[in-house]
């Protein structure tokens, strides 16, 4: 059996990268869409070959409860939109992927979370770089102790945001936030599988270097990690520069991956040498092996317990920073572990 996804908002991530991975994606495909755009109904209904029943706006959404060819929804709406949506689709009895950031704040990950538990649905989140092989050896390398111990960690995200200052990005009701939102969170995703840890503390600040066009969200952030092992960790996010990298210093040498946290080709290294893995559409094997974990029970690679560490952290960092960069204890012995 295939699983029917509906995709819920249309826009570039879903046309450009989801839409065109899920035509070759093996254990899913894309069944159904959810617009707020009527005019996107019948070119995507032409495109794909999507049956009229299959589509639905944003009032008639929770009729989907009742359509047995929709297996899971995938939202992929602005940030503040995640939390609404997920729960709306849990409460429909349908299996969610939330797209990162998770939310806006942690209190809306424990809903999202609460709702699929509740309705006894997957939750996983479109954290598409689990699925891929130059991050599947970095966990290797970490779990392996390949180049014994990691004694500092630094990983960047970020791109430059040019002329579009009418951006849902940019509108801090829309993004609760901005480089940290949206880049950030593969910064922070980074440092954890890089080191197969999750931080203790984090000290943060923030710098703007353009305020007339950031002027509700952050430009640049840098963050600071300390981990239970000793092993320190350092991130730059931005939506003003250009940096997509991660770099470990271990005991025994080095790995390195840049781009880190672009879609393919991704690339990397090792003091060993260069590495040279299959590169295949991440979203396809991203929506491959959640739809493997609801049909065969295989592991949830990104549950949304991780998304909620990850927004734990967000607010960590935008805590530190309005404090002067005073360092904040983190405790995830209540929620979610390491597995990273
Ligand atoms: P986008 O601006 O291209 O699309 C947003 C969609 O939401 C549009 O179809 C728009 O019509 C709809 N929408 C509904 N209400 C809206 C509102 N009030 N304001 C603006 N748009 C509204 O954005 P995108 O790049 O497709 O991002 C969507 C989500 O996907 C975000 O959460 C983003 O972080 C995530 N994303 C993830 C990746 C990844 O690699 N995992 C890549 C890109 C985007």
């Amino acid at each position: 059996k295939k699983l029917g996804i509906a995709l819920v908002g249309l826009g570039s991530y879903s046309t450009y990268q989801l839409a065109p991975a899920l035509q070759d994606t093996q254990h899913c495909y894309l069944a159904g869409i959810v617009t707020g755009t009527s005019s996107k109904e019948k070119v995507w209904a032409n495109r794909y070959g999507i049956p009229k029943e299959n589509i639905y706006n944003y009032s008639n959404f929770d009729e989907i409860a009742s359509n047995d060819t929709i297996d899971v929804v995938y939202v992929v709406l602005p940030n503040s939109m995640h939390a609404e949506f997920s729960i709306r689709a849990a409460q429909a009895g349908k299996h969610v992927i939330c797209e990162k950031p998770m939310a806006i704040n942690v209190a809306e990950c424990d809903e999202i979370i609460t709702a699929c538990n509740r309705a006894g649905v997957k939750l996983g989140m479109g954290y598409r770089l689990h699925s891929e092989q130059y991050t599947q050896a970095i966990k290797e390398y970490v779990a392996n102790k390949t180049f014994g111990a990691i004694n500092y960690i630094s990983a960047d995200a970020a791109y430059r945001s040019m002329s579009n200052p009418g951006q849902w990005r940019l509108n801090k009701k829309l993004s609760g936030g901005g480089a940290l939102m949206n880049m950030g969170v593969y910064a922070i995703q980074s440092v954890i599988y890089g080191t197969g840890e999750n931080p203790i503390s984090v000290s943060a600040q923030e710098f703007s270097t353009r305020p007339e066009y950031f002027k509700e969200t952050d430009e640049t952030i840098t963050a600071q990690f300390e981990f239970q092992s000793g092993a320190v960790g350092s991130i730059m996010t931005s939506h003003n520069v250009r940096a997509n990298r991660l770099f470990a210093s271990c005991q025994r040498g080095w790995f390195e991956l840049d781009p880190a946290s672009t879609y393919i080709p991704l690339a990397g290294r090792t003091s060993r040498g260069e590495l040279n893995f299959t590169q295949e559409s991440q979203q396809k094997l991203q929506m491959d092996d959640f739809a493997k974990h609801i049909l065969l029970e295989t592991p949830n690679l990104a549950p949304g317990e991780m998304g909620r560490r990850d927004m734990v952290i967000v607010e960590a960092i935008y805590e530190s920073i309005s404090k002067g960069g005073q360092k904040i204890p983190l405790n995830f012995e209540a929620g979610y572990g390491f597995g990273g």
